[in-house]
């Protein structure tokens, strides 16, 4: 396994990004994916085998282990309830705060990434993952 960060820059019409030099790549390569790709550089499994295997087992657990990875990080952004006792260094106060509603929001699994989405009522009922922008439409 490795690591890189390519820069992407434009050849002609396209974006390309450079292999590292220790990779050893073919004539051709396979790939397959939208919001992220998996890439054989040697051309030797068959592109539709990597979609294949990107839709199944990539796409699905990588953003739902991401989103969890972040919400992790940084859970008073994110509003997510943690219980009281993570909260035991600051002297709370007795009496429960007034908060006010946000806009509606519906829990929806996006049906390509398998990422969860707080979709806002009041933004449509139509948009973009915010994972891997797929086109979602809510229909309730
Ligand atoms: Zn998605």
């Amino acid at each position: 396994m490795g690591k890189w960060r390519r820069r992407n820059y434009q050849l002609g019409g396209s974006r390309a990004l450079t292999y590292p030099s220790d990779i050893t790549v073919g004539e051709e390569a396979s790939v397959a994916g939208s919001r992220l790709l998996l890439i054989d550089p040697r051309g030797e499994i068959d592109e539709n085998d990597l979609e294949e295997f990107m839709e199944k087992h990539v796409e699905p657990v990588f953003w739902k282990w991401w989103e969890q990875k972040k919400a992790a990080k940084r859970p008073k952004i994110e509003g997510i309830m943690r219980p009281m006792e993570a909260e035991v260094e600051k002297v709370l106060p007795v009496q429960p705060q007034d908060v006010n509603p946000g806009p509606p929001v519906y829990l929806v699994s996006c049906r390509h990434c398998g990422g969860q989405i707080a979709w806002r009522l009041d933004l449509g009922p139509r948009g973009g993952c915010p994972y891997c922008g797929a086109w979602l439409q809510l229909t309730v």
